[in-house]
C-alpha cells in the first residue's frame, strides 16, 4: 500500500465540464495538456468524451500521442501546431488531430505536407504569445482548410482589464474576415465572464479541475490528497519540530509525521496555509515542508498510526495565500502521486 496518493472525483470532473458547457452555451474542447494539468490526461479524456467532449487540447504531436484516440467522433488539437517534418509520420497516423497553425511557415509546411486536410489557425488579437498576425489570416485561409480560427485572452481572468475588450474587439474583425471557419476564444475564466466570449466553441482547462478562475467561476474540487501517518510523537511546550527549528510546540502537542512533501509538489511556500482533515477535526501543518515529509498537529485529533489523513486543496484560497498560481499548484502536484479515480 502506497503511503500517499492523490484521489480523483470523475463526478466533480464532469459537473464542472456540465456547467462550463451551460455557461458557455457551445460545445467544449478540454484542455488536457500536461498531461490533463497533472491529473491524468486518459482518465479525464475517457470521463469527457462519456459526457460528450468531442475536442481536447493538448501542446504537442508528442502529446497527441501518448492520449491516443480520444474516442468515437472526437477530435484532437495540438496548440503548438505543425513545427516541421519530423512531425509528419505523427501527423499521418494520428489521423483525428488538427494542429493549431500559429505562423506562416506552420500555415506552408502543413499545406505542403497534408495538402487538403483541415486544420485550425491561432491568431494573436494582443497576447503576443503563439499567433498569425490578423493580416496573415486570409492568406493562411487560402493555402489550408481551416476548421476553427482561435485567439486566447490574456487577462481574462482579471475582470474589467481593458485588454480583453481590445482582444474582444480585434477577434471580432478576425471573425468578420473568415465566415467559412468556425471561431474560439474563451478559456476558464472567459467563460465563466459571460457568453460574449463564446463564439462557436470555448476551451475550459482550470476550472474543469476545480480552479476557479474567476470570481463568476463555480468549480467543484476534483482532488484530494491523501496520506498516512508514518510516526506518532508526543512533544513538550517550546519543542522544535522540522528544518531549521522555525516551529515550537506552544504547549505540549502531539505531532504526526506523513509522507507528502515538495517533491510530491507540495510547495514549502504552501505550509502555513494548509490543513488536514482527520475526522471531523482540521489539524494545521506546522514546522517545514521537507522534500517527503510533512508534520501535522493533531492534538486535537483522534489519530492513531497508519491512519490517512486528507487534504482538500481550495486553489484559489491556496493560490491568493501564497502568490502560486492555480495552475502552477495543479500541474506540481501529481507527478509522483499514484492516482486513484472513484
Ligand atoms: C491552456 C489553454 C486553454 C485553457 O485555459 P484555462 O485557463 O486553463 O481554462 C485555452 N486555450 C489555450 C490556447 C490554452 O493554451
Amino acid at each position: 500500500m502506497q503511503p500517499s496518493r492523490l484521489v480523483l472525483d470523475r463526478t466533480a470532473l464532469v459537473a464542472n465540464y456540465r456547467w462550463h458547457e451551460a455557461r458557455a452555451g457551445v460545445p467544449l474542447a478540454a484542455a488536457v495538456k500536461a498531461d490533463g494539468y497533472g491529473l491524468g490526461a486518459r482518465p479525464v479524456v475517457a470521463a469527457l468524451h462519456a459526457a460528450g467532449c468531442r475536442a481536447f487540447l493538448v501542446s504537442t504531436f508528442a502529446e497527441a500521442d501518448a492520449l491516443g484516440h480520444p474516442g468515437e467522433g472526437a477530435s484532437v488539437l495540438v496548440l503548438h501546431g505543425f513545427t516541421g517534418e519530423e512531425e509528419a509520420p505523427l501527423a499521418q497516423r494520428l489521423p483525428w488531430v488538427r494542429p493549431v497553425l500559429s505562423t506562416a511557415r506552420q500555415v506552408a509546411r502543413w499545406a505542403a505536407a497534408f495538402p487538403g486536410r483541415p486544420a485550425d489557425l491561432m491568431v494573436d488579437t494582443g497576447m503576443n504569445r503563439l499567433g498569425l498576425a490578423p493580416a496573415e489570416v486570409a492568406p493562411a485561409c487560402a493555402a489550408v482548410a481551416v476548421a476553427v480560427v482561435h485567439s486566447h485572452l490574456a487577462t481574462a481572468d482579471e475582470p474589467g482589464h481593458p485588454l480583453t475588450e481590445r482582444q474582444l474587439e480585434r477577434f471580432r474583425e478576425v471573425v468578420a474576415a473568415t465566415p467559412g471557419a468556425a471561431h474560439a476564444l474563451a478559456n476558464s475564466a472567459a467563460i465563466a465572464a459571460g457568453p460574449r466570449f463564446s463564439f462557436d466553441l470555448a476551451r475550459p482547462g482550470l476550472g474543469l479541475y476545480g480552479g476557479r478562475p474567476h470570481p463568476a467561476s463555480d468549480s467543484r474540487p476534483v482532488l484530494r490528497l491523501e496520506a498516512r501517518v508514518l510516526q506518532l510523537r508526543t512533544v513538550p511546550k517550546g519543542a522544535p519540530v522540522g528544518y531549521g527549528a522555525t516551529w515550537t510546540a506552544p504547549r505540549p502537542s502531539r505531532i504526526a509525521t506523513i509522507n507528502l512533501g515538495y517533491a510530491d509538489g507540495v510547495p514549502r511556500a504552501l505550509a502555513p496555509h494548509l490543513s488536514f482533515g482527520a475526522g471531523d477535526r482540521r489539524c494545521p501543518v506546522v514546522g517545514r515542508i521537507s522534500m517527503d515529509l510533512m508534520a501535522v498537529d493533531v492534538t486535537e485529533a483522534e489519530v492513531s498510526e497508519g491512519d490517512w489523513l486528507v487534504l482538500e486543496p481550495d486553489l484559489a484560497r491556496l493560490s491568493a495565500r501564497s502568490g502560486l498560481s492555480q495552475y502552477e499548484l495543479l500541474t506540481g502536484l501529481a507527478r509522483r502521486l499514484p492516482r486513484t479515480w472513484r
